[in-house]
């Protein structure tokens, strides 16, 4: 079976289409700007080149199950690829639009509220496949979003920012990410500043993807801000302690990256006390970082509950007058197991993954 377009990088794809050269520019257009799947509808190419390409084939993913959720305001995609299960989330806004990709199929960070974390790891996912949930989302929004109740789009209908916030620690898969991450704003016209990169924090990661992807928008998964409670929370945090990851965070300023994010799922009784808001405000200020604070969404199989409205303002009023500049996020997707921490959930995946 021949490897599918979209898993090629550009020598193997030139490899494919002959020449001339202009060829490939024109199959990547098709590919990455028009999102066509159907090399048949690619309509400035020879027909034999067209059909040489409809027997390789485009895409790797194959969509096993799609969900509307948010009054078709979130839809989530549980896809399927050479034996792995990945979920994508596209959330759409009046101003933008959002697509949340997945870097590896499963997670082997085990942080305990999340249920990825809690399913553990399948295997890394190809720059190829991460950059198609994205194309598949476009296509969408294109196909499926424009024409909605005869009226105007309720959202943008071009893809607008990409964040590594699905299944997977992306500094884990570091080089199929970077890859993702160059095509998708050399070949996808996405700015770099559009896509964000969130991470448990691994030191050395971080300080490279200063050198290879400076512009994109960095979140740190802080959720605690002692190593003691950070431990349970995070676990890789025994190997990465908080003034680790800090250290590196310093190291990707200076060199240029951007304004850092810092996330905190608040969690019943855990982690959102208002001491812990103080010490967390002072990460941030130090950082200049903004925090991002977001109920933690409940998933089965843990006792770890959502704070209670009145603790969450408090968090975040606290932090706000510590000096900090904290937002709280609104969760999508709960609805349809898109949210936060969700995916992964209710497809059986646990049976395949362990
Ligand atoms: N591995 C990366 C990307 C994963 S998910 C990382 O840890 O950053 C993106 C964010 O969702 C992370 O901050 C993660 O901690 C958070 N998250 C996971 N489970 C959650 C849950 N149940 N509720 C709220 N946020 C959650």
């Amino acid at each position: 079976m021949s490897t599918p377009l979209l898993l090629l990088d550009d020598t193997e794809l030139a490899g494919v289409v002959g020449p001339p050269a202009f060829r490939v520019r024109q199959v990547k257009r098709w590919l990455y700007e028009v999102a066509e799947t159907d090399p048949r509808a690619m309509t400035d190419l020879p027909t034999t080149l067209r059909e040489h390409l409809s027997t390789i084939g485009v895409s790797a993913l194959e969509t096993a199950e799609k969900r509307l959720g948010d009054g078709g305001m979130t839809v989530k995609w549980l896809h399927t690829s050479a034996g792995a299960e990945i979920e994508t989330v596209l959330m759409r806004y009046p101003r933008r639009t959002t697509v949340c990709v997945s870097s590896q199929a499963g997670c082997a960070m085990r942080c305990p509220f999340c249920a990825t974390g809690q399913g553990g790891f399948a295997r890394q996912l190809a720059a190829g496949e991460i950059i198609e949930q994205v194309l598949v989302a476009a296509r969408w929004l294109r196909d499926e979003a424009g024409g909605e109740d005869g009226d105007a789009p309720r959202s943008p209908t071009r893809i607008g920012n990409v964040v590594f916030m699905g299944m997977g620690e992306p500094l884990a898969n570091y080089t199929a990410v970077v890859g993702a991450v160059q095509r998708l704003r050399s070949d996808c016209g996405i700015g770099a500043r559009h896509i964000t990169v969130s991470t448990i924090g691994i030191p050395d990661r971080i300080r490279t993807l200063a050198n290879d992807a400076p512009p994109v928008t960095l979140a740190w998964s802080l959720h605690a801000p002692h190593d003691d409670l950070r431990d349970r929370l995070v676990p890789p945090n025994r190997r990465w302690p908080v003034a680790d990851v800090r250290s590196a965070l310093h190291d990707w300023r200076s060199a240029g990256g951007r304004r850092i994010t810092i996330e905190y799922a608040l969690i019943d009784g855990i982690n959102d006390m208002p001491e812990l808001a103080l010490r967390v405000a002072s990460i941030a200020r130090d950082l200049e970082a903004h925090v991002n604070c977001i109920p933690l969404n409940p998933t089965g199989g843990t006792a770890y509950r959502p704070s209670p409205h009145g603790r969450i303002r408090a968090f975040v009023s606290a932090l706000r007058e510590a000096g900090a500049n904290a937002t709280l996020r609104q969760n999508r997707g709960a609805g349809i197991d898109a949210a936060c921490g969700q995916l992964r959930a209710r497809h059986g995946l646990e049976h395949r993954t362990r």
